[in-house]
């Protein structure tokens, strides 16, 4: 990262943190046009996507690059720790600051917001909820300046959606805890120094049957499956993690004993607000390419820009992603005021998702061929949008959440 970056991160996120405190409350004015503070750090987190990461993302798409030296510039700038609080080393901001820079950050690489989001929210988010002071230090502490990051692993071969059907197992034997079983599609696998796990603990139990544990990485037991090949998010890595009589500490356990699904919930709605910002990102990035192609890209003797049909399709990507950013800061706010947002951050998922899907697949249109190839980025973004639909809990699964919010709201109306 450029030293010129880095000095104005220096000077710019102090005044961020010292001013977070400020909007915690959910204002309408905040939806209008967000405080000055937040416009600072999208601004740095946008100097930093437009200088270190747009340029490269496709050759690390392409090679399936993990970007270690640009996830060290995160770490640099605070954006791997951006609400865990200062006294504990992280930046200290609320979620919708979090919000924004997932969104600048994948705006600029999807898989560079990939690997952010999974430490900020689902690695280190349970942990600042559930762990032990003595945790903070030893898992929280390290997995801020991008020296390291850690990874979350829930799903299982057998059970992605249904995560309360796990079946590796956690059994106490004396002072340890012993693991076994296989997690399945484990994002930064490959490079993660720890992980946060979900394993049964009481088999006659279901979800009140599962524990969640944090185990260091490399660690003895514990093995890696091969590196996935991907439709998108190539630059990340995502893999098996395989435990084979994995003895742990008592203590590593995060929270109680049977708390694991709950946690394991808990860490999803606060990370479905960072894959909004994901999906953002990548929406915002095939709006902007479409909208600059069409303005340069001569048909019929004038821009293309000039045929109705074609503004049309900007328009209504423009409302799509505009619709959802609103959707996501009412969430990111929600949460930082301390107000239920469960239904709030699966909407903000499942909007923000589907408008990456289809601003990527509209930015191919207006770019025709050009669209197709990988000269241009539309197809990267095309590839990149349609994770953000499936992970931390498919479109299907979100729709499931807001209509249970739903109807939960009108039985209590009701009784
Ligand atoms: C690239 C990548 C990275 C990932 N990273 C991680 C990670 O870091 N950690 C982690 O733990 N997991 C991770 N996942 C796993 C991801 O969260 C799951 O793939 C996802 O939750 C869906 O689970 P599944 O693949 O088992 O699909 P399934 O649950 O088998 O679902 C298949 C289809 O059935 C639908 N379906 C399932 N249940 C219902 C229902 N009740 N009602 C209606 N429709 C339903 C789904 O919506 C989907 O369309 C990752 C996955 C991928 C592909």
């Amino acid at each position: 990262m450029s030293t010129v970056l880095c000095n104005f991160a220096r000077r710019i996120l102090p005044q961020v943190r010292r001013s977070a405190g400020l909007h915690r409350k959910c204002s309408l004015s905040t939806l209008a046009t967000l405080p000055e503070e937040h416009e600072m750090l999208r601004k740095t987190c946008r100097d930093f996507a437009d200088r270190e990461l747009a340029p490269n993302a496709a050759e690390w798409d392409k090679n399936h690059i993990y970007p270690a030296e640009q996830v060290k510039g995160l770490g640099e700038l605070g954006l791997l720790g951006v609400s865990v609080p200062e006294k504990y080393g992280g930046t200290g901001l609320d979620y919708l600051a979090y919000a924004i820079a997932m969104e600048e950050i994948s705006r600029g690489c999807a898989s560079t917001g990939c690997i952010m989001s999974v430490n900020n929210s689902l690695y280190l988010g349970p942990l600042m909820d559930f762990g032990t002071e003595k945790q903070k230090d030893e898992f929280v502490r390290p997995f801020l300046n991008g020296d390291r990051v850690g990874c979350f692993a829930l799903s299982e071969p057998d059970n992605g959606s249904d995560a309360g059907a796990a079946s590796t197992t956690a059994c106490l034997d004396g002072d340890h805890w012993v693991l076994n079983g296989a997690k399945m599609w484990i994002t930064n696998g490959y490079e993660a120094e720890a992980t946060v796990v979900f394993a049964r603990t009481d088999k006659a139990m279901k979800h009140r049957g599962i524990s969640a544990f944090v185990v260091p990485k490399p660690y003895d037991g514990l093995s890696l499956g091969k590196k996935e090949d991907k439709l998108g998010i190539k630059a990340t890595s995502t893999c098996q993690l395989i435990f084979e009589d994995c003895r742990i500490p008592k203590e590593n356990i995060l929270g109680q004993e049977g708390m694991g699904f709950k946690i394991a919930m808990t860490t999803l709605d606060a990370g479905r607000i960072g894959i909004a910002g994901q999906g953002l990102g990548i929406a915002q990035a095939a709006v902007d390419c479409a909208v600059d192609y069409a303005t340069k890209r001569t048909a019929f003797e004038q821009p293309i820009s000039r045929f109705q049909i074609i503004q049309t399709k900007l328009a209504d990507m423009e409302v799509r992603v505009e619709s959802a950013r609103l959707l996501t800061w009412k969430a990111a706010m929600l949460k930082d005021a301390g107000l239920p947002y469960t239904k709030e951050a699966a909407m903000a998922k499942l909007a923000a998702s589907e408008a990456a899907t289809y601003c990527a697949h509209q930015a191919i249109q207006v770019l025709g061929g050009m669209g197709f190839v990988t000269d241009m980025p539309a197809e990267r973004h095309y590839r990149d949008a349609r994770i953000t639909e499936i992970y931390e809990g498919t479109s299907e699964i979100q729709k499931l959440v807001i209509a249970g919010q739903m109807l939960k709201k009108h039985a209590e109306m009701m009784s």
